[in-house]
């Protein structure tokens, strides 16, 4: 990192900014922020002839809210800093975002890309047992979810080994989120980061006051984009707003360099091409460049670091120029670029709130495992007799049919998907228009990354308040 700091120092950094500005007891501030625990793990798989040892963490940022919530990610890179710093992100995540979590995060030392599916199903389903061992896996306790080199796969590993360990736990479905839909997931959970991201922007758009301030034009549709890395969540927002929104992602940065295009990418082609090669490298539809870091400077309206921390450093910060950034990854900016970036006016909406849709969505699929019941499941039916009654209704009234192009979205009922993107717009709607009010109206917040920590720490301040403790 440009700035020599950690990711836990600019957390920390950004968490102090907003609670000084809150009126708390002495002490409180220090305890909402440290890390109420961290296991570290060093477990051993015979695979390949010899034994290995792996490294993993658990951290529990907070439990003030049970149980505590956050991805497990598999990565060569991940370390004990960074898993902190991750576990508390997703404290002031859950607060801003009203979910009665806690916050947590894991990581596990390893490149899933040495391994074989198999071998990684091992080493996970052990990993999962020293997690359960120690109550730092449990529906009640601590609740994980897919996160970098994690997928849905993963989870139904973690999930299937918690199960074999608590037989009589009658909820053990509900000990990790993000499952494959048909077995104890909920639809719209792969999709639902960058769906939460493509929910944040179009809301950002609807805000004339903060559009205002980024000096860009009103409408959403024709803005060109820049994404940084295609995987589950750059992915799913490229697809949503050049299929949906009308923008144009003119360059997609991998970790093999960028492929651009003026007139807008083929998100799904240039998918399907880094899955075939592992790369945008030779991409038909765009011109490549190796240098992949140095379209995060190209011209652009909307910036979307979507693949890792610290992408951008105060070292790069100078030279950006998109008017709108929005931090799909955890942590993409440090504390020394974002306060760069701000000075200059660039408008940036902030991680905590951009990337929550994983999370919330991730809340729906672990109250359908604890309720044991799909959503939508008692009321679809009769919901669909009322409309189909009520547009009768209409009919004979007024001599027309009813138009057929809105018939079946009017007469259906909901399905579970539509109840998932329903109850994750509200949710990123309702705290956009929180952080939106509080950065227009209080002069002592300077940007919505600020209003989002204040939100999410006076939350946190209140409960401690009402718990006495
Ligand atoms: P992922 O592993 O599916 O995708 C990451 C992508 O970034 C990959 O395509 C990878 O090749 C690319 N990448 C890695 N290093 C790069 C580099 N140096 N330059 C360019 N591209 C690079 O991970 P993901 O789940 O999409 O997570 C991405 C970010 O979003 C992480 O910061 C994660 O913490 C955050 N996040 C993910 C979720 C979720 O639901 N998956 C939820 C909240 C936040």
């Amino acid at each position: 990192m440009a700035s020599g700091k950690s990711f836990l120092s600019d957390v920390n950094q950004m968490f102090q900014e907003a609670a000084d500005l809150i009126a708390m007891e002495d002490g409180l501030a220090t305890k909402i922020r440290v890390c109420n625990a961290t296991y570290v793990t060093r477990f051993g798989v015979r695979l390949r002839g010899q034994m290995h040892t792996f490294e993993g963490w658990r951290s529990v940022h907070s439990d003030h809210i049970s149980p505590a919530k956050g991805g497990i990610r598999f990565s060569p890179d991940a370390n004990l800093d960074e898993v902190e710093a991750l576990a508390a992100l997703m404290t002031y995540k859950c607060a801003l975002m009203d979910l009665p979590f806690g916050g947590s995060k894991g990581a596990l030392k390893i490149d899933p890309a040495e391994w074989e599916p198999w071998e990684i199903e091992r080493i996970a389903r052990r990993f999962a047992q020293e997690l359960a061992r120690h109550d730092f896996l449990s529906p009640s306790q601590n609740v994980p979810a897919p996160d970098m080199g994690t997928n849905e796969t993963t989870m139904i590993w973690i999930a299937d080994a918690y199960r074999r360990l608590k037989p009589d736990d009658i909820n053990a479905t509900a000990c990790v989120t993000g499952k494959p839909a048909n077995a104890g997931g909920i639809e719209g959970r792969i999709e639902a980061t960058g769906r939460g991201v493509q929910y944040a922007i179009q809301e950002f758009f609807r805000t004339p006051d903060d559009v205002a301030r980024s000096g860009l034009p009103a409408s959403l549709d024709g803005r060109s984009v820049v994404v940084q890395g295609l995987g589950n969540v750059g992915y799913h927002v490229a697809k949503f707003l050049s299929a949906e929104d009308g923008c144009r992602i003119t360059a997609v940065i991998e970790r093999d360099g960028v492929v651009r295009n003026e007139a807008g990418l083929d998100v799904e082609a240039l998918k399907a091409h880094l899955g075939a090669t592992g790369g945008v490298a030779g991409f038909a539809g765009g011109t490549f460049d190796a240098n992949g870091a140095a379209a995060l400077e190209d011209a652009c309206d909307i910036l979307i670091p979507a693949a890792m921390e610290s992408a951008i450093t105060d070292e790069n910060a100078p030279r950006i120029k998109a008017p709108l950034i929005v931090e799909a990854a955890n942590g993409p900016l440090t504390y020394a670029a974002n306060e760069a970036l701000a000075d200059r006016g660039v408008v940036i909406i902030p991680d905590l709130f951009a990337n929550a849709g994983g999370v919330t969505v991730s809340y729906f699929e672990w109250v359908k495992n604890l309720t044991h019941i799909p959503f939508g499941l008692m009321e679809r039916r009769r919901d669909e007799l009322g409309h189909r009654m009520l547009a009768q209704s209409i009919e004979q009234m007024t001599g027309n049919h009813f138009p057929a192009d809105n018939a079946s979205a009017f007469l259906e009922g909901a399905r579970e998907i539509d109840l998932v993107r329903s109850g994750l717009e509200d949710k990123m709607r309702s705290a956009y228009g929180e952080m939106s009010r509080l950065w227009n109206s209080d002069a002592r917040v300077p940007d919505l990354r600020t209003a989002a920590y204040l939100i999410a720490v006076s939350r946190i301040a209140e409960h401690y308040k009402a718990l006495g403790i």
